[in-house]
């Protein structure tokens, strides 16, 4: 792959600390008739960042892209791009900001009477650019997509996912400051979703790209999103790095959009499990950062003076951050005991629930 200049304005912005601010939401409020699309939205993007907006059909999460882009104007609040707030902007003096803002979408939207490399091209035709130009620029970003070799064949010779890196190097064509992706791989199967989010992550880890993935899929976010805030009713409910959120959600919304994504006790173990002081106590144990890194059963072995058995769970990654969940059993033994062992597990920073008993054959 070629080696791409980092776009220009990541050298000539204005200095101070405002400049690693790409986007800023500021109350943002949009309201269709009597319903909030969007209830007071406050958000800071920062340079290099990706950052997941996460929420359920029917969130706001469209009306925040269009404000986002211009296409719709809040009745209240700022929607700062890199310091400007182009709430207040006629379509004018919207078009060079609007080119700051690359859009990926989940239908990929290529125009089908035109080559791979003229749809990558066609972002710096409008900008006036020269053919030759226009050509070694699309050149440079089909490399940078992986589809180098594409660029003579039409949309329709096209698998989805090479679509996409055609969507992508064309929203990188006007080396944007954000590149916004609406449900950029709700249309993918499982694994070309993986390749397509592996691309994103290079590229922003290339070219310090800022990213703001628009998505109902905790799965996107979980993968390559630093932060996230979550959506519902046209306000953010939760926000907070992608591990934290994931390992500790604390709104209703963000723990039913995790779903199956969070590990839970089998059913088979659920169904026996009672309130019996006896045989086998059942425990489901949660820690991250420091207190993931732990020998936490050890920790628990020690203390309680038993055994411990693992049943289900194990240590995830998020980013680079450990997220463990255990569900353990252990001989109940004296009640005491057993609390004061689980006081010090606490102590070293996890959280631990009391389930119930299970009897020794689960
Ligand atoms: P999402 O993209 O998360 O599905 P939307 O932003 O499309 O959510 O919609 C948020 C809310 O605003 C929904 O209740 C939707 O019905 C309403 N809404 C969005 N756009 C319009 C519109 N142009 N006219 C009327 N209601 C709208």
């Amino acid at each position: 792959m070629n080696q791409l200049a980092p776009p220009t304005s990541f050298q000539t912005d204005a200095p101070g600390a405002a400049r690693d601010v790409i986007v800023r939401l500021d109350g943002v409020s949009r309201r269709f008739g009597t319903v909030p699309a969007l209830d007071g939205i406050s958000l800071e993007v920062r340079r290099g960042e990706i950052v997941g907006i996460i929420g359920r059909s029917g969130a706001g999460k469209s009306t925040l892209i269009r404000c986002l882009n211009g296409l719709e104007r809040p009745d209240a609040g700022r929607v700062e791009i890199e310091g400007t707030d182009i709430s207040a902007l006629g379509e004018r003096a919207l078009q060079p900001l609007r080119r700051r803002v690359g859009m990926v979408f989940q239908h990929f939207n290529l125009l089908s009477a035109k080559t791979v490399e003229e749809n990558v091209a066609l972002p710096l035709k409008i900008e006036g650019l020269g053919a030759t130009e226009r050509r070694r620029r699309a050149g440079e970003l089909l490399d940078l997509v992986g589809l180098a070799d594409k660029a003579g064949a039409y949309p329709s010779e096209l698998s989805g996912g090479q679509k996409q890196r055609v969507g992508i190097a064309r929203a990188l064509a006007a080396r944007p400051a954000l590149l916004l992706c609406d449900e950029a791989t709700s249309a993918l199967d499982p694994e070309t979703t993986r390749s397509i989010l592996a691309l994103l992550k290079e590229i922003n880890a290339r070219l310090g790209l800022t990213i703001l993935l628009v998505t109902h899929e905790m799965e996107v976010v979980r993968a390559i999103g630093d932060r996230v805030a979550v959506i519902d009713r046209g306000r953010i409910v939760e926000e907070g790095p992608v591990w934290q959120v994931f390992a500790a959600p604390e709104a209703d919304t963000t723990r039913s959009l995790l779903g199956g994504l969070r590990p839970g006790l089998p059913a088979h173990i659920t169904a026996r499990l009672t309130e019996e002081s006896e045989e086998l106590a059942v425990l489901r144990i949660d820690a991250t950062g420091a207190a993931a890194r732990r020998p936490l059963l050890d920790d628990l072995a020690a203390a309680a003076g038993v055994s411990v058995r693992l049943l289900q769970g194990g240590i995830d990654h998020i980013g680079d951050q450990p997220v463990a969940t255990f569900f353990v059993a252990l001989e109940a033994g004296e009640p005491q005991a057993l609390d004061a062992a689980l006081s010090t597990l606490r102590a070293s920073g996890a959280l631990v629930e009391r389930l119930g008993h299970v009897p020794h054959d689960v």
